[in-house]
């Protein structure tokens, strides 16, 4: 990989300028407080060692700017490195890369609308969800078939406008000039983390995504597998360079 990063370049051609970013950022804020608290979690980690939920892209930069605001370089450097292991790895289960040692989210006051429901969707839409991944997967069991039972609603809140406030986090992302038809397609800008990180820094340059489908089917001892990661990872953490702008 011989180009320098350029990470102004994005999938969706965005402008990252903060004054761009501030205020679709402060809407998506105001859409995460629309939904109701939860409580019950004990903090085991369970769900979160097996699934990476998916995001959209203006989630994604609300986490960027939190981690370039919040965490210093072998923090992040961390959490790159967990996230181009996921990137490659062909296991279907994940740890998140933003859970600590101690079973805590290290980006909980910014964690995306998926974990922010997670247990207190409604049952069917669920066990929807369930199947489309299953579909999606091309599998027939997956660790989270149902929800976590020990979190509730907290209070007066209600899960009914869950969809509604769904709905309204996909205007926002076709706000911030993501196209209708990438936002509307099944896997178009609704992603994971790892797959987020490596378009936002690689835009697909040198074909990158193609030769991450090839790694992950090559066995992880394969030594051409550890040779392409190290080189891999010290250009993704190399150099001083902020995440968003
Ligand atoms: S939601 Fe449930 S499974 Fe996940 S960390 Fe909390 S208690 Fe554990
Ligand atoms: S972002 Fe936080 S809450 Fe969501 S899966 Fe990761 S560690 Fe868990």
């Amino acid at each position: 990989m011989s180009k320098e990063l350029d990470i102004r370049k994005n999938l969706f051609n965005i402008d990252l300028k903060p004054e761009a970013l501030a205020l679709p950022l402060y809407r998506l804020e105001e859409l995460y407080a629309k939904l109701p608290e939860t409580k019950g979690c004990t903090s085991c980690g369970k769900c979160c060692k097996v699934q990476c939920p998916n995001m959209y892209y203006i989630e994604f930069l609300h986490i960027l700017t939190y981690m370039q605001d919040n965490f210093d370089k072998p923090t992040v450097d961390g959490i790159f490195s967990k996230s181009f292991q996921n990137a490659i790895s062909l296991a279907q289960d994940k740890q998140c890369p933003f859970l600590d040692d101690k079973n805590k989210c290290m980006i909980y006051e910014v964690r995306h609308y998926n974990c922010r429901v997670y247990g207190i969707i409604p049952k069917g839409e669920y066990q929807d969800r369930v199947k489309q991944a299953k579909k999606r997967l091309g599998v027939e069991n997956i660790s989270l078939e149902k929800q976590c039972d020990k979190v509730s609603i907290d209070g007066e809140g209600s899960n009914k406008g869950l969809n509604d406030i769904f709905e309204q986090l996909k205007q926002l992302e076709e706000e911030i000039g993501v196209s209708k038809n990438m936002v509307r397609l099944i896997g178009g800008s609704y992603l994971t983390f790892h797959d987020m990180l490596i378009l936002h820094f690689f835009h697909d340059n040198d074909g990158i995504i193609e030769c991450i489908n090839q790694l992950k089917v090559i066995a992880d001892d394969d030594p051409k597998k550890i040779e392409f990661t190290k080189l891999f990872e010290e250009q993704l953490l190399s150099s001083d360079r902020s995440l968003i702008y």
